[in-house]
């Protein structure tokens, strides 16, 4: 059967695709809360349950580890607390790491294995010398800050009318007798791919954004490596620059504190906008998404912007709307795209690559058995072991990395 054909047009721009599963192509996800037949897997049902009769596998809760024990190159235990006790527990064949981005980095650190020049000023004591430990962070970020009040005469019951309570009262009284109403909607995505900004951007500006590029490299081995791959995809006059959105610019995280306890997260700084064609991309984002309240069909149901408003703007469209011997005290007054972005930017919490799969000398942290190098039976199995960052959300390769590490330690066995 083939899929829906999707067709989203004005005069700029005319959009005609297929959901092929291209992640460049339009997407959607469309979300229901309930009542509908819906399979809901869960993890627990398919990984854990059926396994738990096995006489090798006892599975402790609420307890954290602390560290690795490592002598010599060998891990031959780990340390972990629970219910207020810490305990070590022996390694007959390997330790795997699976902890998540910023806590499988974490735990690898306080076990001492990583950049001397970030463990010895904390007082941890040096088991392995791995500088590239954490310094190929990334993650996905987004900016969801355009919203529009609707006419009352569209018929579409917005949710700010659940800000009534007669209205949510009868709405609750229909959700739990039937299960349908408003309140089980909720928001399902739309993705679009984005056209180019070329034909509106100077060859000028592009010359200044790829030498703002290159001016500010990061200095890891892996990201230096990966950046070469984004400036080919810049400088090449057949990519469109928004296809790179959903690869932001690899900027260098700033680790400013490793939290010595594991219940606690290491303080971070994403540096999002390092790389000023970041910003670029999201302010050209953001007004093509403004400007689609401009065309129908969204054109007649929508009232006004209600978020930003009409007022927050680029300093070149405060320039054109308002008088230029007014333009200083505007410019002042007025917050421009770039600061709305800023302030609205949020982590999509794919935070990812912190230990890559990459050579030793490019910058990796585990080969591709996933084993940290320098060590001989230490693995870490999630998504810190991707090398650049993916286009798609990260569940499904949290569990595909699972799956793959799977078969090759049956393969050893
Ligand atoms: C709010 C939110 C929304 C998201 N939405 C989506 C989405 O819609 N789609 C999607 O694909 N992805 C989504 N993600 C991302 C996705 O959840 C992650 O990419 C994925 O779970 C990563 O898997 P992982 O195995 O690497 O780490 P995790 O799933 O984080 O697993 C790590 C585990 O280790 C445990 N742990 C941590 N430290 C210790 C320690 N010291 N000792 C013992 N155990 C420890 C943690 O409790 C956790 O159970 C979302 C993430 C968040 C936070």
């Amino acid at each position: 059967m083939s899929s829906p054909k999707y067709i989203f047009s004005n005069e700029n721009h005319r959009f005609s695709f297929r959901l092929t599963g291209n992640t460049l192509g339009l997407g959607f996800a469309q979300r229901l809360p309930t009542p509908t037949p819906l399979l809901v897997v869960l993890r627990s049902k398919v990984y854990v349950l059926p396994h738990l009769d096995m006489p090798n596998l006892s599975i402790l809760i609420k307890s954290y580890v602390i560290k690795i024990l490592i002598d010599s190159v060998t891990a031959t235990g780990v340390e972990f607390t629970h219910g207020g006790a810490t305990y070590t527990i022996g390694a007959n064949k390997e330790v795997i790491v699976s902890a998540g981005a910023l806590k499988s980095l974490q735990i690898l650190e306080l076990s001492g294995i990583g950049d001397p020049k970030v463990l010895k000023p904390l007082g941890i004591v040096l088991k392995v010398d791995l500088p590239s430990v954490g310094t190929n962070m990334q993650d996905h970020a987004a900016d969801i800050s355009v919203s529009w009040e609707v006419t009352p005469e569209s018929g579409i019951n917005s949710l700010n009318k659940l800000g009534d309570p007669e209205f949510l009262q009868q709405k609750l009284g229909a959700y739990f007798s039937q299960k349908r109403s408003l309140l089980a909607n909720v928001v399902s995505e739309r993705q679009l791919p984005l056209p180019s900004t070329r034909h509106r951007q100077s060859e000028g500006h592009h010359r200044e954004t790829r030498k703002g590029f290159g001016r500010n490299p990061p200095k890891s081995a892996a990201l230096k490596k990966q950046y070469t791959i984004q400036m080919a995809r810049l400088k090449n006059p057949d990519m469109p620059v928004f296809e790179i959105i959903v690869n932001p610019v690899l900027t260098e995280w700033i680790m400013l504190n490793l939290a010595r306890d594991p219940t606690t997260y290491p303080a971070l700084d994403a540096n999002y906008f390092d790389h000023q064609i970041d910003l670029d991309i999201m302010v050209e984002a953001f007004k093509f998404g403004r400007d689609l309240a401009n065309h129908e069909p969204l054109k007649k149901v929508v009232a006004r912007e209600a978020n930003p408003g009409p007022n927050v703007g680029t300093e070149a469209d405060i320039i054109s709307m308002y008088d230029p011997l007014l333009l200083h005290t505007f410019l002042k007054s007025i917050p421009s795209l770039s600061e709305h972005i800023k302030d609205n930017l949020c982590t999509v919490w794919h935070t990812s690559d912190t230990l890559p799969m990459l050579p030793e000398e490019d910058g990796g942290v585990v080969d591709p058995k996933l084993r940290v190098y320098g060590t001989s039976n230490i693995r870490v199995v999630d998504i810190s072991i991707i090398p650049l960052q993916l286009s798609i959300h990260t569940q499904t390769i949290a569990y595909g990395i699972a799956e793959k590490t799977a078969d090759i330690i049956l393969e050893k066995a």
